[in-house]
């Protein structure tokens, strides 16, 4: 049975469905599948697009290994690795740095079989432990990393309809998934507070998977130390709309067309996200913008550098993909990135 023949029999079954079970399981189904990154799949990531990112990541947590004091153990995790692109380029960098890559216990939360191969492919070598979920995780201060993890969690969404809020589910008309209103349910009232009255039809969404995750995260780094840094897309403020989107050969997809053949998103909130960390005694910073992010932890250094050795082809890569991720109106401003840390921390690097 295909993902969509699964829901559609569940919602003959049962009626509509509630929006995060829809794509939890679209989600789960479209990351079992080959070929997913790059340009002959559906999307590309910071990863994907410059091996600087993955570096400067492994920057920041040298920069977080010395300033806890360079410990023998230092326990890191990457939230939804992908193809393994991020964490290999960190890795090469963190070995530039005397002493600690070994030591360096690493783990994966990757719910991917497929992934979880290509992720061992490309760590070479380098031990790991896979993880389904983060609440798995080994104790101990915990550094965590993810990029574009966050925005694949399930999100909810209530449409407001005569005079009352009502749970968004996912239905079927006879031939396509359709939106239909569900029963009368309320939204988390930290969001409904900070908005504005709502008119006739308009939709608030949530994710609560990913609030859920982070909250935990905040609560763990408060008490037991480390950090956590995020890059995804999203708005600095929450506000009211739908941003379910799918994305499917570098382009924009109905998002209820095809379930588990697309990849789905939403926007991530990460106003209310740093507020429930708060909420935790975590210390919380950002959003800034990938741009900056990336420039102030030396991406132009990183670059000078590899251009030195490199050949006329690499180097026309190199400074396009450092192009790319920066500047304002590729993936620059779009993507920002977010950080936990125990409450009363400093910034971390480029924050
Ligand atoms: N970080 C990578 C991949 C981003 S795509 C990059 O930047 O290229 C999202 C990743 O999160 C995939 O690896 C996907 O399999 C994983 N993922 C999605 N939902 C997940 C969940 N609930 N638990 C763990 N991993 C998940």
């Amino acid at each position: 049975m295909t993902t969509a023949e699964r829901l559609l029999s569940r919602i003959r079954a049962d009626g509509p469905i509630p929006l995060p079970d829809f794509m939890a399981e679209a989600v789960a189904a479209y990351y079992r599948r080959p070929r997913v990154f790059g340009a002959a799949g559906d999307f590309v990531t910071a990863p994907e697009v410059s091996q600087i990112f993955g570096e400067l990541v492994g920057v920041w947590l040298a920069l977080r290994w010395h300033a806890e004091g360079r410990p023998e153990r230092f326990l890191v995790a990457e939230c939804g690795p992908g193809r393994g692109t991020l964490i290999a380029d960190a890795l090469r960098a963190a070995a530039m740095v005397p002493g600690f890559a070994a030591t360096i216990d690493l783990h994966l939360v990757e719910t991917s079989p497929t992934l979880r191969e290509a992720q061992a492919t490309a760590l070479a070598g380098f031990p790991a432990t896979w993880h389904d979920d983060a609440t798995d995780l080994p104790g101990g201060p915990l550094h965590v990393v993810g990029n574009e993890f966050l925005d694949a969690l399930p999100a909810a969404q209530f449409v407001f309809r005569g005079g009352a809020w009502r749970e968004r589910r996912v239905g079927h008309d006879g031939r396509d998934f359709v939106f239909a209103d569900g029963p009368e349910a309320r939204p988390p009232a930290d969001l409904l507070d900070r908005l504005p009255a709502p008119r006739e039809g308009e939709i608030l969404e949530h994710a609560p998977a990913a609030e859920a995750f982070v909250a935990g995260l905040a609560r763990r780094i408060a008490t037991q130390g480390g950090a956590a840094l995020f890059f995804d897309y999203g708005p600095a403020e929450s506000g009211f709309g739908d941003t379910l989107q799918a994305v499917s050969r570098h382009r924009a997809a109905p998002p209820l067309a095809a379930p588990g053949e697309v990849d789905l998103t939403v926007h991530v909130d990460f106003s209310r996200l740093a507020r429930l960390a708060q909420g935790e005694a975590a210390a919380a910073f950002g959003p800034v913008d990938q741009g900056i992010w990336l420039v102030a932890l030396g991406l132009p250094a990183r670059l000078t550098t590899l251009l030195r050795q490199a050949t006329p082809r690499q180097t026309e890569e190199l400074v396009s993909g450092a192009q790319r991720l920066i500047e304002p109106q590729a993936m620059g401003r779009l993507f920002k990135a977010f950080a936990l840390m125990p409450g009363g921390s400093e910034a971390p690097e480029g924050f």
